[in-house]
């Protein structure tokens, strides 16, 4: 079973899973290493808390991966809300404890969160989408605070009509930007599959993104399911192993201690 980089436990603002429920799930399904990746956006304005206690989380997650050696390996990360106007906290929130891995995710646009019909009030659905990956261009460009882009596509598990009338093509400008900058500075582009069961039929990003990224020579590829809950641990790796082959990867990409380590898919 591919290893799952993405998952969210009660330390995330949108869960109520205890960490030990998504571990034993993973090592039921046969995983070797995990990494866990609570929520941390700062500055928002949103009804759920996504702040992470980072002197409590960090501590509870090592005890946890001391808990646990020798089953699985836990590595500890964070799924960190970019936005520019705060990179100097995003930063000191990256380098304040020894992180394995930190997940790079564009949430909030504008002050607002694609999550909430809000975001797509006064415009086409085009246009909130091409707006959202133009803000993401601007911050994997200006950020240096983080490993891997999470969910690059995430904006359109919540338009309109979601993805259905949806073509990497028409943003095509934009979105091969953002994987050329990725390239560049050596991040990681991330496979989450939050998108099948989202009922989206597909991964975020989509497999013509992941394709693309491929072919433009990019290399580091990680698989997460975005899990809150232990029911979607893992969620359509089998699929996923054949779509990431079929997209020209042989391998995929776990980190440890910020370090990229290749495995064969
Ligand atoms: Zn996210
Ligand atoms: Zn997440």
């Amino acid at each position: 079973m591919l290893c799952d980089f993405h998952l969210h436990t009660d330390f995330s603002g949108d869960s109520h899973t205890p960490a030990a429920d998504q571990i034993e799930k993973a090592i039921s399904l046969g995983m070797s290493r995990i990494c866990v990746t609570d929520h941390y956006d700062m500055d928002v304005v949103s009804p759920c808390d996504f702040t992470l206690d980072l002197p409590a989380y960090f501590p509870a997650m090592e005890r946890l991966r001391d808990d646990y050696r020798g089953k699985i390996a836990i590595e500890i990360g964070m799924e960190l809300g970019l936005q520019n106007h705060i990179a100097p906290k995003l930063l000191e929130a990256s380098v304040q404890y020894p992180f394995d891995y930190i997940i790079g995710s564009c949430h909030f646009i504008d002050g607002l969160d694609p999550y909430y019909p809000e975001f797509f009030h006064d415009r086409t659905q085009t246009q909130a989408y091409r707006r959202f990956f133009e803000v993401t261009l601007s911050r994997v460009e200006a950020l240096d605070c983080f490993d891997c882009l999470g969910h690059l596509d995430y904006v359109v598990r919540y338009g309109p009509s979601k993805n259905r009338d949806y073509h990497y093509g028409d943003y095509q400008d934009l979105i091969d930007s953002i994987l050329k900058v990725l390239i560049q500075k050596g991040k990681a582009l991330e496979c989450n599959t939050g998108g099948f069961h989202y009922g989206l039929g597909h991964p975020n990003p989509c497999e013509d993104i992941l394709h693309r990224y491929r072919e433009l020579g990019g290399e580091l590829l990680t698989v997460g399911s975005d899990a809150h809950s232990p029911d979607y641990v893992g969620y359509d790796f089998h699929r996923t192993r054949a779509l990431l082959k079929a997209c020209g990867f042989s391998h995929y990409t776990v980190y440890h201690q910020r370090t990229p380590i290749f495995l064969p898919l």
